[in-house]
């Protein structure tokens, strides 16, 4: 059963504000816990305003070193500092029961490769979702379609993540009904 999602997304805006936003609110209101890198810019910034906005519980997971650089997210239900980039990141895989990709940058490339390498070596079995605005994550789709054809990995590795094409189709994916989503806002 998924209660906790963590959120990799991008430290820029890049054209996805309202789809971060959107996200947030979503997973708030359905009573869902959102992990995610604790910085109060860009997309995470946007993320974690509209969870807290919708009445969510918010874990944020920052390292020292990006307190500054990320702007440490004091707004939110809980901010834990980290002493390196990979205790954070250690945090955020376990903390969570389901990882969901919005659009964004290098690092959010590395969360994302990072999750789907462990459950590849069956470190974990969560669900990992990337959702596809635009079809944003098609080239990252081909080329892992091109380490299969080209042998490095088995066909099954495609299974390990999966797309959705909008905000709205994230909770479905993860087994949350939004008949469920309701019952925990009314349950406060
Ligand atoms: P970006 O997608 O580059 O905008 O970065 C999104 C988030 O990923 C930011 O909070 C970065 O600090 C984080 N990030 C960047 N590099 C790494 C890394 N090597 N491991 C884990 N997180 C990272």
């Amino acid at each position: 059963m998924v209660n906790s999602v963590c959120v990799f997304c991008g430290a820029q805006y890049g054209d996805y504000r309202q789809a971060a936003a959107r996200l947030g609110a979503e997973l708030g209101s359905a009573g869902l816990e959102v992990v995610y890198g604790g910085g109060h810019v860009g997309l995470m910034g946007a993320l974690a305003d509209a969870a807290m906005t919708a009445g969510g519980r918010v874990v944020g997971l920052i390292p020292e070193r990006l307190l500054e650089r990320e702007v440490g997210n004091r707004a939110i239900t809980e901010l834990q500092v980290t002493d390196s980039m990979f205790e954070r990141k250690r945090q955020m895989i376990e903390r969570a029961d389901a990882f969901v990709t919005l659009p964004g940058g290098l690092g959010t490339l590395d969360e994302l490769l990072e999750v789907i390498t462990l459950r590849q070596l069956g470190y974990h079995a969560k669900p990992i979702l990337l959702i596809d605005l635009d079809g944003y994550w098609q080239p990252f789709v081909s080329l892992v379609e091109h380490v299969i054809r080209t042998r490095f990995a088995a066909p099954a590795v495609r299974e390990l993540f999966q797309l959705v094409d909008s905000v709205e189709a994230v909770l479905p994916a993860l087994g949350v009904p939004p008949a469920t989503a309701s019952r925990s806002v009314a349950a406060g």
